[in-house]
């Protein structure tokens, strides 16, 4: 006699694979986060404040020396302006940031806007806050939407519409008119936007990342979510954080500290350091990022997966039909067994981004934040055990 509610989705497919892909001793292209290390000077700076004693609870919504931080390269890279005292809540990563936004914004029958597929944790994100989802289809191979099907899905009882740009999985990022389109409607239906960018270096070919909370009137509607995890390559660190006008902020601020008391303080710190890293760190950031996904597409194209190049982030969802039919493979969790037993490769099974899972049962994300070596070796394997 539990909690009803908890049945109402799984646990995560994606930190699932990567207890799978461990077992078997294999290549983590399932769970994106990179198997090279993080910067020296962060790592340095993290030790230094537990050395320094900085070991004890943080102000709940984040160390001052942070929330001034993240105000500041928010202000340079976004174009977003914002009070470190009222605006900005650091949250134990982006994933807490989204889920305590949720809670701070949904009131029962209350609907959210989520495009799919869709980053899977939105799905039990919109169970636990009690939203009740509307997904609006992306359409490969370019990811569109359709702006009839967008706007079909405003209605009165819209609360919010998550905007993940660059996409997980897709690699979409959202352009300018798009993002325009998006907070017209917003306007229009008095929505809020919640925009995850924790992609927001990681862009290829010359794509250019748009805040939607930058847009004329969009400011006071706008939670903006990130964290260091994908930028610094420190996602065990769980430092996040959400921005937002003070009376959403106030709300954000109570969910979050019963919820957890705060994000570790030594890592809030080392992440205020980070955040003074000069451009070129991000620009050498998007092109090892670039060359990988070049490397890795055509390694996948070779082995007969589709694709499409992601034009940010850093995963491709795939097409895997042809290798399936080759395997008489017709499921993608199936699928996705059998790989990592052939080849060693672990992916994410397309289904877990759809809420239709027959969608995705001809899919599977590869993550390729990932050092040379095993770059070489997946597409080694990839192109030799298939
Ligand atoms: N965003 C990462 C992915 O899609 C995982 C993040 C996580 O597991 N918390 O693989």
């Amino acid at each position: 006699n539990l909690s009803r509610i908890t049945e109402t989705f799984s646990e995560s497919v994606i930190r699932e694979m990567t207890r799978i892909c461990d077992e078997a001793g294999g290549y983590n292209l399932s769970q994106g986060f990179p198997d090279f290390e993080s910067p020296k000077a962060i790592r340095d700076a993290a030790v230094r404040a537990i050395a320094e004693g900085l070991n004890q609870y943080p102000v709940t919504f984040g160390e001052p020396e942070l929330r001034a931080a993240i105000s500041r390269k928010v202000a340079h890279y976004n174009g977003i302006t914002c009070d470190p005292k009222t605006d900005i809540t650091v949250t134990c990563g982006a994933t807490e940031a989204m889920i305590a936004t949720l809670k701070a914004l949904i009131n029962p029958g209350d609907e959210i806007i989520i495009f799919e597929p869709f980053y899977e944790n939105y799905g039990p994100d919109s169970i636990l806050s009690g939203a009740t989802p509307r997904y609006v289809t992306l359409y490969g191979p370019d990811w569109h939407y359709s702006p009839a099907e967008l706007a079909a899905a405003f209605n009165e009882k819209t609360k919010a519409i998550i905007i993940n740009t660059p996409n997980n999985p897709t690699g979409k990022v959202f352009s300018r008119t798009e993002l325009e389109e998006i907070a017209a409607l917003c306007v229009k239906w008095d929505t809020y936007a919640v925009a995850d960018e924790i992609y927001e270096h990681i862009l290829y070919d010359g794509a250019e990342h748009v805040s939607i909370g930058s847009l004329p009137g969009m400011a006071e509607r706008t939670v903006t979510i990130n964290s260091i995890s994908k930028t610094y390559s420190v996602t065990g660190w769980r430092v996040g954080w959400a921005i937002a006008a003070p009376e959403i902020t106030q709300r954000i601020r109570k969910v979050h500290d019963f919820f957890t008391v705060g994000a570790p303080t030594p890592f809030q710190h080392a992440a205020a350091e980070a955040m003074s890293f000069g451009p070129e760190y991000y620009e050498d950031l998007k092109s090892h990022y670039g060359e990988a996904r070049d490397f890795i597409l055509a390694a996948l194209r070779q082995a007969g997966f589709s694709c499409e190049l992601p034009r940010g982030a850093y995963y491709v969802l795939t097409d895997a039909s042809s290798v399936m039919e080759r395997l008489g493979l017709t499921d993608d969790t199936a699928f996705s067994r059998k790989l990592i037993e052939l080849t060693g490769v672990a992916t994410v099974p397309g289904s877990s981004f759809y809420v239709e899972k027959n969608k995705g049962s001809r899919q599977v994300r590869f993550c390729f934040c990932k050092k040379w070596d095993t770059l070489e070796a997946v597409a080694a394997a990839l192109t030799t055990k298939l």
